[in-house]
């Protein structure tokens, strides 16, 4: 009897113990409700609204110009060759007098990015001697078609600028027939 007894006792406290274990957690669960109560609302209505990305976010590819209008890729492929997915492919093009897409002797004819492929690591912008390939804030990248995800050179590359140059143009022609930028 003395046994069954004592057995009971243990029983009893173990069990007030967890109703105050839960007890204490209830209040500090609903300590922190009470402490956001009066704080605005947080919610971003995206897509409505846009939260700022980082400054160092990399995004969506684009193909930069210079100022006055060129194109800043030579097609010499470092981008291709260091990509560690293999996502880039170029295609390169002699520039003529006719026909001028970039400063120097080429320009990329092609250029395609399969953001299947790319993770976004940075490194084609990293080894581009141009400046040329640059990942922005773009993070708007769903598509429904596996092809959409090939992103071609008419896609990267950014618009014509609408203003004149405003400083003397970069890149300029030297006198022994190259380029400086
Ligand atoms: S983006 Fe840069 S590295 Fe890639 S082909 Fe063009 S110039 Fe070369
Ligand atoms: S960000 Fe990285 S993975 Fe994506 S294309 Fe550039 S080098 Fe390749």
């Amino acid at each position: 009897m003395g046994e069954v007894g004592c057995s009971a006792r243990v029983q009893r406290e173990a069990m007030a113990h967890d109703v105050a274990k839960d007890i204490a957690a209830l209040v500090k669960g609903l300590a922190t409700t009470f402490k956001h109560l009066g704080r605005p609302a947080t919610t971003v209505q995206y897509p409505e609204e846009k939260r700022p990305v980082s400054p160092r976010y990399r995004g969506r590819h684009m193909l930069m110009r210079y100022e006055d209008g060129l194109e800043r890729c030579i097609g010499c492929s470092l981008c291709a060759g260091a990509c560690p997915s293999r996502a880039i492919y170029v295609e390169a093009a002699e520039n003529t007098d006719g026909e001028r897409h970039s400063p120097g002797e080429r320009y990329a004819r092609r250029y395609e990015i399969n953001l299947i492929r790319c993770i976004f690591c940075g490194m084609c912008e990293e080894v581009c001697p141009t400046q040329a390939i640059v990942l922005g804030h773009d993070y708007e990248l769903a598509d429904y078609d596996r092809a959409d995800f090939i992103y071609t050179k008419e896609r990267l590359l950014v618009p014509q600028p609408t203003k004149g140059p405003t400083s003397p143009p970069t890149p300029s022609p030297t006198r022994g027939g190259g380029w400086v930028r």
